[in-house]
């Protein structure tokens, strides 16, 4: 073969799209319930943004980044995340503006890109639906945000799932804490993982959520970023735990959570699951607050909170859980032809069951009767109309149930008529009922 997909992405053949599309409209149907709006923006933005953005440090921008320079030497990037791009936009459209509703909800979804090595629910280019919300330093955005990512799996009935969260606190406390916590790790500099050693100074919350074992056994019992917080986010964080026990949301703690990406401050969660289809503890949802991140890109100071939802791994939770997705397409009619005679009005036919608004499919690859049959049994068809030279003669054509094998005759005038639907809609539930 000559061509081959890159490394790292993956073709999304009908069987698989059916699942996507279906997973996606029932998230949108819930986003639209909590008043979420959908925003589409590019692919690909300023290299700057997102370096500015999700921060130099993180692994993401220095190790992770699609980055290139285009024909006019511009230096861009495929967007790793979305959050970048929305506060771009927000700033650039001004939707910080009186005119726009407060708080700013808005969704997107679409394809993201990271330099990573591929395995099962890691990919290069990968897929994300994500909720940003702006102009809010209330904790209940906070808890109506997290609250609504837990309904999202649940919507899809998934079990075996956590809500961890923690509170990095503003930037003065987060600064005392890196302090500390440098002066914790240093004397165990040494023993630390290649990784961690290097962050240490660059970024030494990231030690905290180190996927070394070594590492992991020596941050338990590090200082706790909650003892550094001051008032206001101390109050922040026990207003959102109020109000999560008020809605009956589990949750736990987990001090040395920190996120991947630099922005965040307060409140930062992760959705966590231990579904036996992954390895141990596979975050599927993460994000948090970013009350400094409009600022950063040019705006005026605005609150945010947003999470994404990596959707590679939500399927494959429900295709482990052996989920029923619903088929999105389900065949009304299909129309057999015989002979070549009668081509034109097979078309005809078609075109006049699409316009009454029915799932309709004909032949055209001048199949025997015999596997046209099979063909439309195949494809699940409610109805078969079978079109002949007699057919065509007589401008009649039989109307067939597969399910009970029942049929009727019905003029093309009336499938061609202005009522057909109706006629349609009758003439099946007369066939179902018949003996
Ligand atoms: P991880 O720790 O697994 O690398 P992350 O912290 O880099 O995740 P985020 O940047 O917070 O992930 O992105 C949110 C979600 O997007 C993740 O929880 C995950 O479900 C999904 N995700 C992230 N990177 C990938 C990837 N390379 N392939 C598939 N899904 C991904
Ligand atoms: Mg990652």
């Amino acid at each position: 073969m000559k061509y081959q997909k890159i490394r790292g992405t993956a073709d999304f053949l009908p069987d698989e799209t059916n699942k996507w599309q279906y997973v996606e409209n029932k998230i949108k149907d819930l986003l639209k319930q909590y008043y979420y709006q959908e925003i589409r923006l590019p692919i690909f933005e300023q290299f700057e943004l997102f370096a500015r953005g999700v921060g130099e440090t993180s692994d993401i921008v220095s190790k992770e980044m699609y980055e290139f320079y285009d024909k006019g030497d511009r230096h861009l990037a495929l967007r790793p995340e979305g959050t970048a791009g929305v506060v771009r936009a927000y700033v650039e459209n001004k939707i910080y503006g009186p005119e726009y509703h407060k708080p700013v909800k808005y969704y997107y979804e679409g394809p993201m890109f990271r330099f990573e090595r591929p395995q099962s629910g890691r990919m290069r280019q990968f897929h994300q639906i994500g909720v940003e919300v702006y102009g809010s330093k209330n904790p209940a955005v906070d808890v109506e945000t997290m609250t609504l990512a837990m309904e999202i799996f649940k919507g899809f009935g998934i079990r075996n799932l956590s809500l961890v969260i923690n509170s990095l606190g503003n930037t003065e406390s987060r600064l005392a804490y890196r302090e500390a916590l440098i002066e914790f790790l240093t004397p165990h500099m040494d023993e630390l993982s290649e990784d961690s050693q290097e962050r240490l100074h660059k970024n030494p919350l990231r030690v905290l959520d180190s996927k070394d074992k070594r590492d992991q056994e020596i941050v338990k019992d590090a200082p706790s970023v909650l003892d550094y917080l001051d008032e206001e986010s101390k109050a922040h964080f026990e207003a959102v735990k109020e109000m999560l026990e008020l809605l009956e949301i589990p949750y736990e703690i987990d001090t040395n959570m920190v996120r991947g990406l630099d922005y965040y401050n307060d409140t930062i969660f992760e959705v966590i699951t231990n579904d036996p289809n992954f390895g141990a503890n596979t975050t599927i949802c993460a994000g948090g607050r970013y009350d400094q991140l409009v600022e950063e890109v040019g705006g005026p100071t605005t609150p945010g909170f947003g999470f994404a939802i990596g959707l590679e791994r939500l399927i494959m939770l429900l295709e482990g859980a052996d989920f029923d997705f619903p088929k999105l397409t389900q065949l009304d009619a299909f129309v057999v032809t015989i002979g070549d005679e009668v081509n034109s009005e097979a078309l005809k036919l078609v075109m006049a069951l699409r316009k009454h608004g029915l799932t309709a499919e004909r032949e055209f690859v001048g199949r025997k009767p015999g596997s046209q049959f099979k063909t439309a049994d195949r494809l699940n068809a409610k109805t078969v109309f079978t079109l002949g030279s007699q057919e065509l003669e007589d401008r009649k054509i039989n109307m067939k149930l597969l399910e009970t094998g029942k049929e009727v005759s019905l003029d093309f005038d009336t499938i061609y008529g202005d009522d057909f639907r109706k006629i349609y809609e009758e003439t099946l539930q007369k066939l179902a009922s018949e003996e």
